[in-house]
This record gives structure tokens, C-alpha cells and sequence, in this order.
């Protein structure tokens, strides 16, 4: 395995790598040194994790905190903002604080949830890390955030449906546990992107079928030719940019990329059940959060595990789907089906065993378990 762990970041080393290729000197001065800094030793992630206990404490409600790294990589830098004090002018640390507390927001009134450990941890994020910082991480205690370059992204605090995405690798964390490697991984990246969206949604009040399903819109400036960093309605789609590259995410099965790098193609080939999420979303219609994101808040938070793959992933989501909504119910239904679409499909021996007639799992499946040694204990996946 690498023994250079990466961060969970919302920009996918890809786009970094095709910047340092085909940018100008000063862009690939940039993306190596983002490249560097979304990857850290071994030693670290051990310290950040130790470093959870004095956060979790009693009262149970909603507490965040935010810093100002002040360009430097030191963690967490200044505390410029805790809980219920005024804002600033600075619009990072804002949209910082505000975007935690709708996150948290959002998964205490949906699901019942508080905050990432689901024992009211406090929140905290870092603003203005390092020059120009082209990212955003959960490092596995907190949030961090670049200004970006402002000459291909925008400051990273601007897109809610990026904090929240971030904050759904501390649920992952506490919940499943993916390992961060191959489609454990692809898994992680999944679930951030679902409820990165539906956070989205939630506060825009938007139904399936009005929604963008894009996950980063405007964190591009207008040089690049692309929407977003990721499209869930048409993963493959997002962006197609001389600099940044062309959007690699496949939504099928039959365009599985086998790749060493991004972890195992943690980042590209989440498009799969990214684009099931949104058929299930779709075929159901309404407010995706209510029933689409209760079967897969189920799954995440009961059904799965650290080693996950798809198919697992297939078969939690249409059981979830059944304890909720009922055997042969519609939205179980759905879910058979748009998994069967992505050439994944949900276990034969449970569709039998559930009288269904709807089309059972692909005869051709990829099993692909995450690189060698990656395994890590319960909430720690950040590897
Ligand atoms: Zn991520």
C-alpha cells in the first residue's frame, strides 16, 4: 500500500496532475504543492485522530468553531469564530461557519442526527490554509479550506454542497469506517456526494427533478470550461477543459477504470453509484432527501462496513429501502432497478427470497477490494 495516505478532498488529484501538465509554470508550481499538502505522513493522521476525544463532550447540540490558518499549514491557526459570536467580514470564515450549521443542521431535522459523531461533536474548520490552497479536506477531525488559486477556482467555502460533502466523511468515519482504497473508497466519495447534494437541496427547497445534481457548481471561475467538479445526473460530463482535463467518471460497470492512482480511482469511479442514487431519486420524484436519502442514510449509518463494495452497497440500500418503505414497495423497486441499470444489481438469492420479479444482478461483476493493508479501525478511514 502507499505509505503517503491521502486527505478526503473535494478536488481529485487528476485535475491537479492535468493542471501541472498543461498549465504554465506558475500553475504547476501550484498544483504539486496542492498535491503535496493533500497528502500526509502516517505519524499525523495517528496525532489528528487522538485529538477527537476533547471535542466530544456534553452539551448535545450544535457547536462549531472557526479558524484562520492565515495562508500557513500550521492546524488549526486563530480561532476567529465559535459558537453564536458575530460574524466577521471576512466572507470565508462566514461561509465557513454557516455551511457547517446548515450541514448539521440538515442532518439533525432529516435524520435525526447531531453533528458527524452523532454526539454533538464540535465543528471545527480552518479558512485561508495555505497560498492559494486549491482544496478542501476532512482531515479526520476537521474541515480545512483553500482561497484557491482565483485563477481556475473560486475560494472553496463558496459551495455548500462541498462542506457538507467534507463534513459526510466524518459520518462515514463514525458509521461505516470505508476504508479509503478501491471501491470502500469510491463508496466514501459516494456518500459525500449524496448528502453533499441533498444538503444542497434541502436549503433550496429543490425537488429531484429541478435539481443541477452537480457537486461543486461555481467553484470553477469562468476561464474553465466545465460546470462543476462532479455531475451525478451525467457523471462523465462535469467539465472538459484544455488545462484541467476531461471529466473521467464512468456510471456503469462496463466502464469501470482500473487505476492505481486517485486510491484506486476513489474519485472517479463513485460515478457509478452516484448516477443509481440519482435514477432512484428521479424514479421516485419529490424531495430526493425524504425518501432516496433516508434508504441510503440507513445504509451507511446500519447496513455497511469498512470493506464495502458496490454490490454490497446494491443489496444494503434495497434492504434499507424494504425495512422502510416495505417489501415490493415502490421505492424498494426503484432501487432494484437502477442498480440492475449500472450493470451492479442486487443480490439474486434476496430478490428470489423477496418474490420479486425485477432484474437480478449482472452476470459480469467487478470485484475490486481496496489496496492491500488499507483496512483501518472503525472511524478512522481517512487513509
Ligand atoms: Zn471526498
Amino acid at each position: 500500500m502507499s505509505s503517503r495516505p491521502t486527505l478526503c478532498s473535494v478536488v481529485p488529484p487528476h485535475i491537479l496532475r492535468s493542471i501541472a501538465v498543461r498549465g504554465d509554470d506558475d500553475d504547476r508550481h501550484r498544483a504539486l504543492a496542492t498535491l503535496e499538502l493533500s497528502q500526509r505522513p502516517r505519524g499525523e493522521r495517528q496525532a489528528l485522530v487522538m485529538a477527537v476525544g476533547p471535542a466530544v463532550l456534553p452539551p448535545l447540540r450544535k457547536r462549531r468553531a472557526v479558524y484562520d490558518a492565515s495562508h500557513g499549514t500550521e492546524l488549526p491557526g486563530a480561532i476567529v469564530r465559535g459558537e453564536g459570536a458575530p460574524r466577521t467580514r471576512d466572507a470565508s470564515v462566514s461561509e465557513a461557519y454557516e455551511g457547517a450549521g446548515r450541514t448539521y443542521d440538515f442532518y439533525r431535522r432529516v435524520y435525526g442526527r447531531r453533528s458527524v459523531d452523532d454526539r454533538a461533536l464540535r465543528l471545527d474548520a480552518s479558512v485561508h490554509y495555505g497560498d492559494r490552497f486549491n482544496n478542501a479536506h476532512w482531515n479526520g477531525r476537521q474541515m480545512i479550506y483553500g482561497d484557491g488559486d482565483g485563477k481556475y477556482f473560486r475560494r472553496f467555502t463558496t459551495a455548500l454542497d462541498v462542506i457538507a460533502h467534507e463534513l459526510t466523511h466524518g459520518v462515514s468515519q463514525y458509521t461505516a469506517g470505508f476504508a479509503f482504497s478501491g471501491q470502500p473508497g469510491a463508496l466514501s466519495e459516494h456518500f459525500s456526494d449524496v448528502f453533499g447534494a441533498l444538503t444542497k437541496q434541502y436549503w433550496l427547497r429543490q425537488t429531484a427533478a429541478r435539481a443541477d445534481w452537480l457537486i461543486g457548481a461555481g467553484l470553477f471561475t469562468d476561464r474553465v470550461n466545465g460546470d462543476a467538479i462532479r455531475s451525478m445526473k451525467a457523471p462523465g460530463t462535469a467539465y472538459d477543459d484544455p488545462i484541467l482535463g476531461t471529466d473521467p467518471q464512468p456510471s456503469h460497470m462496463s466502464d469501470y477504470v482500473r487505476t492505481p492512482g486517485d486510491d484506486r480511482g476513489v474519485h472517479v469511479n463513485s460515478g457509478i453509484p452516484n448516477h443509481v442514487f440519482y435514477r432512484v431519486a428521479t424514479l421516485l420524484g419529490g424531495r430526493a432527501w425524504e425518501v432516496a436519502g433516508r434508504i441510503w442514510y440507513r445504509a451507511l449509518t446500519r447496513e455497511l462496513g469498512p470493506r464495502a463494495q458496490f454490490r454490497n452497497c446494491a443489496d444494503a440500500t434495497w434492504r434499507a429501502a424494504g425495512e422502510l418503505f416495505g417489501a415490493g414497495s415502490e421505492p424498494q423497486d426503484a432501487v432494484a432497478v437502477a442498480w440492475a441499470d449500472a450493470g451492479v444489481g442486487v443480490l439474486q438469492s434476496l430478490l428470489r427470497g423477496a418474490g420479486s420479479r425485477l432484474p437480478v444482478r449482472a452476470p459480469r461483476e467487478i470485484f475490486e477490494p481496496m489496496t492491500a493493508g488499507a483496512e483501518v479501525p472503525h472511524f478512522d478511514h481517512v487513509l
